[in-house]
């Protein structure tokens, strides 16, 4: 039996930054919209890998064939809010060909060279792919606020920037799906010392991070203006608490779900015709085997209609 979907609200509707929101209500412990337990949740977005992966491949197909419809995930958050969780989880569920991973680091040399946005664009998706930022051009107007590495006047001026740049962007093609994972600072500070406590975690570690600690409330402080800011019709925030790891995974996927179903998109129709290249093909074919694909044709042609009703039940489910 596939598991019940439990979804009260849409995560779509509920989590969506508008008018009125407020970081500081944010619980990093809720889950909501999500009516079921933490197992349930667990199994309910695991079944959601076939239908993310069908829709993800119409995506591909379109791409292949020219399309400029994308997908861009962008993914915020404090230190161990499970960003590279979130961004893991949702690879796994579909084909790694179709998706553009970028993680976003302290910027080299050469980036530092150019516009904060220089890398950025460099890292947008192209037609048919899942991008996904693990850190993004947000962190100009986040780190680059708190730990003043320009001055006011020049952060200040990127959120206007940064609509702009994603209102071309998402011009061009791409649905754009921005995440910001919420831990409250006693989950934090019990993630961090889990890293200290484990030698096979030290690696995660950063004494940084105990840096960017100290500097929470400037961090929230940068946060609620971004949201507040840069949540545009075109390129909203979506605010997921994160304090439950299974709870962020779950949202993002219906978040990521949804935005697939959206596009909307069938499989691309060829430039030339099935017919005439069927002849072709059976030109170089011996009769056995002519016949053989002509006898198995029916079942062939059963199983499509199959798969395309059971896609348009389960879009229809996850849309209902
Ligand atoms: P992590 O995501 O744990 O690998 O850490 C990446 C680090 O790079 C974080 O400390 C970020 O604050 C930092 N970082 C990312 N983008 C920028 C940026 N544009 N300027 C300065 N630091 C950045
Ligand atoms: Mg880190």
């Amino acid at each position: 039996m596939a598991p019940k979907n439990r979804w009260r609200e849409h995560p779509a509707e509920l989590l969506r930054v508008g008018e009125g929101f407020s970081l500081a209500d944010v619980d990093p412990r809720a889950t909501p919209g999500w009516g079921g337990t933490k197992q349930q949740g667990k199994a309910f977005g695991k079944a959601r890998g076939p239908l993310l992966s069908e829709l993800q491949e119409r995506l591909y197909a379109h791409g292949r064939t020219g399309g400029s419809r994308s997908v861009l995930l962008v993914v915020q958050g404090m230190d161990t809010s499970g960003k590279g969780g979130v961004v893991r989880h949702v690879m796994g569920m579909v084909d790694p060909q179709g998706v553009a991973l970028r993680a976003f680091g302290r910027p080299t040399e050469e980036e530092a060279r150019h516009h904060y946005l220089w890398r950025v664009r460099r890292a947008l998706p192209t037609g048919g792919q899942i991008g996904v930022f693990d850190r993004s051009h947000y962190e100009d107007v986040l780190v680059a606020r708190v730990d003043e590495l320009v001055e006011p006047a020049v952060w200040q001026k990127r959120y206007e920037e940064i609509n702009r740049f994603e209102r071309e962007v998402a011009e061009a093609g791409t649905t754009i799906i921005k995440v910001a994972l919420v831990i409250s600072r006693e989950e934090q500070g019990l993630r961090l010392m889990e890293r200290l406590q484990r030698f096979d975690k030290h690696w995660k570690f950063d004494p940084a991070d105990v840096d960017a600690r100290k500097k929470w409330d400037d961090y929230q402080q940068a946060y609620a203006d971004v949201l507040d800011r840069t949540s545009t019709d075109v390129a909203p925030w979506y605010v997921v608490p994160a304090d439950r790891k299974w709870y962020a995974r779950l949202a993002v996927t219906e978040l990521l779900t949804r935005a697939l179903i959206d596009l909307g998109l069938g499989w691309p129709t060829p430039r030339w015709k099935v017919e005439t290249q069927q002849r072709r093909l059976a030109a170089t074919m011996d009769e056995a085997t002519i016949a053989e694909a002509r006898a198995s044709e029916k079942a062939v042609k059963k199983k499509l209609k199959r798969d395309e009703q059971e896609f348009a039940a389960a879009v229809a489910a996850a849309t209902g």
